[in-house]
């Protein structure tokens, strides 16, 4: 599960500089064993620790209640609400009440320790909630590479069909209720088959990733760039009028020409033909008829002799 040997930051707050040496020397000390490594940091007041919270977004936060100038209980409130839930909490109070442990627990804090504490006790705690904590980020960074990957195809590493119909899908109804420009592009590349039948289909295979390549540098970070199907490609431009989407067409179709690709010792290039539509210029039903109609361009274009871009 990840690296053992992590870096584990603890924030220690605590408004006695002699408590917080004490949670350095007798529970934080370094560990012998290296299944941890403490990167200790301090703060003496509840405004320092937010600040530090905030900059380091620290693995633990042993917090002691009674600080001068915010409540324990109050900063795991605040942690709670902006997005630091994922940080360990160890509340920490000399005041004898059980109702601060049950509202202390209740709020988010992950344990609680009374003053005095057996320091070999707050140690073995720590450890068991940095044992937790680590399977947290493991699991939270599993789920976001899993996410990643089910938005992306393997070949291209462009968006699937799947996520580039869902983001068309936000951006078609935010940009008719702003009335703002939306383009499509659909782009085919032609005789695409001959390449597969003449080189192989691993070369076909270079082919598409070298186009998704020239599609990702020709289009803006905003733009969605994704593998609408086979040899078939889907461009989104947020705010791009038509002129400026056929401007965007004709230099994807020219670069692509002026790629050179080799295999089998022979030297070869591919041309591809892009239909165009758009929002306010079309004026289409729904989202399915925005595609509907740059399809229909493009099989325009092929049926004028490929290599080219038609717009309506
Ligand atoms: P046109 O000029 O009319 O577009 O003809 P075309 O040959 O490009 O189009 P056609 O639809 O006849 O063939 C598309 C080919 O794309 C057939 C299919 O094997 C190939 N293809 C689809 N996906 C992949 C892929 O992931 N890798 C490779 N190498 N080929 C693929
Ligand atoms: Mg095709
Ligand atoms: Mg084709």
């Amino acid at each position: 599960m990840g690296s053992k040997l992590r870096r584990f930051r603890i924030l220690v707050v605590d408004d006695s500089e002699l408590q917080r040496t004490l949670y350095k020397k007798r529970v934080l000390f370094p560990d012998e064993k290296g299944e941890f490594l403490f990167e200790i940091y301090e703060a003496d007041t509840g405004k320092a620790a937010k600040e530090l919270i905030e900059k380091l977004h620290p693995d633990l936060v042993i917090l002691d209640f009674n600080l001068p100038d915010i409540k324990g209980t109050d900063i795991i409130k605040w942690m709670e609400n902006n997005g630091f839930n994922d940080i360990q909490t160890i509340l920490v109070s000399s005041i004898d009440n059980s109702d601060l442990a049950t509202t202390g627990l209740n709020l988010g804090a992950e344990d609680f320790v009374k003053i005095p504490y057996d320091p070999e006790e707050l140690r073995a705690r720590v450890k068991a909630h940095l044992r937790l904590k680590r399977i947290i980020d493991y699991n939270r960074e599993t789920r976001e590479r899993y996410k990643k990957l089910s938005q992306i195809d393997g070949l291209t590493e462009l968006f699937n069909r799947r996520y580039l119909f869902h983001k068309l899908n936000d951006l078609f109804k935010k940009y008719r209720r702003h009335g703002k420009h939306l383009s499509i592009l659909i782009l085919d590349i032609d005789h695409f088959k001959l390449v597969n039948d003449t080189y192989g289909h691993q070369v076909g295979d270079i082919v598409l990733k070298k186009i998704a390549e020239i599609l990702k540098k020709e289009t803006r970070k905003f733009d969605i760039v994704g593998r609408y199907g086979g040899e078939e490609f889907l461009i989104v431009a947020p705010g791009i009028s038509k002129d400026k989407a056929l401007k965007l067409a004709e230099r994807i179709r020219k670069r692509v020409k002026d790629e050179e690709f080799e295999a089998d010792g022979k030297k070869f290039r591919v041309s591809v033909s892009i239909g165009i539509s758009e929002l306010i210029d079309d004026n289409p039903r729904d989202v399915n008829d925005l595609v509907k109609i740059a399809d229909m361009r493009l099989y325009k274009a092929k049926l004028s002799g490929k290599d080219c871009v038609v717009t309506n």
